[in-house]
């Protein structure tokens, strides 16, 4: 063999064995989603809306499904998944897929025990029963996939260029963190843990168009990693330091001056604290030093003209974020002052502030900015890159061993 051909029989060799330990959700561009995680489902509805379903009871076609029909799934003793239709049991299988037959086709899901509202998804589902409750995940497209996260996560009634700057968001964060969840057998979750998907996209179709739009866009830094698209409601008119929440700092994720977001809905606060709750969580937490008469004086008395990361300073040790958490606050951005029995509390923004203040980029995107002028604003420095299906894996930052 020539060089070059021993060459070309290695890098071959490395390309089969690359595609061999390939993920196929990745190579097929299918995401894997654990649904309705925000409960135990132990008996479930499936209803077809729209197209036709195959139910595959452990590699055996147990029932067709038309728009309208529907099966009713729920755990056995056994950890299988127990499986019926108009009430005649079809099976009691370990895994129950249903598989949908084209693209556009729709699932109703209504969670019977316990009682919840109906949700829509595209795609497959896939049904188990490893424990004392049902694992559902659904197989859906990385388009419809979005299309609903984008909807939970940004809301109905924004311009098309919002929604593409959510959309790059969603899908930099998808691809980042599609691992998230390797141990429980899927990618991702539908809780606010990973990314709102409570449902497809139902009210606001323009989304739809924005995912298309932006198709395989997503955020790089200079060394070619897909970024943390962090964001929040509104910054109240400074972002904040990711080393304030995190204790790390990055370069794209550092503050400062938005102008765009201090007239909107979520960008003042205030909230009233009894004295004693205050002194309490300051004193028996952090050993506030409150028998200094210094520091007993300014107990009730904060300022903040610019983001902080500490309550009167790092070396009392009192991070904003702990307080903010304690109290249920909207923000680490506020000062105070007291008022007979209370502290007042007057505050800025909502959310933690790292990353995209979406309210702002609301704003920039009804005054014209385009897309990637807002995403360039609030993540300096990023690169958005565009990505083919296939390029997908390798900027999962892993090499071959990872798998
Ligand atoms: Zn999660
Ligand atoms: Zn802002």
């Amino acid at each position: 063999m020539t060089y070059t051909t021993r060459t070309f029989v290695k890098m071959r060799t490395i390309l089969c064995i690359l595609i061999l330990f390939m993920p196929v959700s990745v190579w097929l561009q299918t995401m894997q989603i654990g649904v309705l995680r925000n409960q135990k489902t132990t008996k479930i509805e499936i209803k077809v809306v729209r197209g036709s379903y195959k139910v595959i009871g452990d590699d055996f076609t147990a029932a067709e499904l038309e728009a309208g029909q529907s099966i009713v799934l729920e755990t056995n003793t056994k950890n299988r998944v127990r499986t019926t239709m108009k009430g005649q049991v079809l099976g009691n299988f370990n895994k129950v897929i249903i598989r949908g037959t084209l693209k556009g086709d729709i699932l109703e899901l209504k969670s019977i025990s316990p009682s919840a509202k109906v949700c829509e998804y595209h795609g497959d589902l896939v049904v188990t029963n490893p424990l004392s409750d049902l694992k559902l995940i659904n197989h859906v497209s990385m388009e419809h996939y979005l299309s609903g996260v984008v909807e939970c996560e940004g809301g109905t009634g924004h311009t098309e260029t919002y929604y593409m700057v959510q959309a790059i968001m969603s899908r930099t964060y998808a691809l980042k963190y599609i691992d998230k969840h390797k141990n429980d057998g899927f990618q991702l979750c539908d809780q606010v843990h990973c990314q709102a998907y409570h449902h497809r996209q139902m009210r606001t179709p323009l989304i739809n168009q924005a995912v298309t739009q932006t198709d395989g866009m997503v955020m790089v830094d200079e060394k070619n990693r897909l970024i943390d698209a962090f964001f929040y409601a509104n910054c109240g008119g400074e972002t904040c330091d990711a080393s304030h929440v995190w204790n790390t700092s990055i370069p794209y994720l550092k503050p400062f001056k938005d102008t765009f977001c201090i007239k909107t809905a979520q960008a003042r606060w205030s909230k009233k604290i009894p004295k004693q709750d205050w002194v309490n969580f300051l004193v028996n937490n952090y050993d506030y030093p409150i028998y200094d008469s210094v520091y007993r004086e300014k107990i009730f008395h904060f300022v903040q003209e610019n983001r902080l990361a500490f309550f009167h300073g790092p070396e009392l040790g009192i991070p904003l974020r702990d307080i903010r958490h304690e109290f249920k606050l909207k923000s680490t951005f506020f000062s105070c002052y007291e008022h007979e029995d209370h502290v007042i509390l007057e505050g800025f923004g909502y959310g933690h502030g790292v990353g995209l203040c979406q309210e702002g980029a609301m704003e920039m995107a009804r005054r014209g900015y385009h897309f990637t002028q807002i995403l360039r604003y609030y993540f300096p420095g990023i690169i958005i890159r565009v990505l083919e299906k296939s390029d997908y894996f390798q900027h999962v930052e892993k090499s071959p061993e990872d798998f």
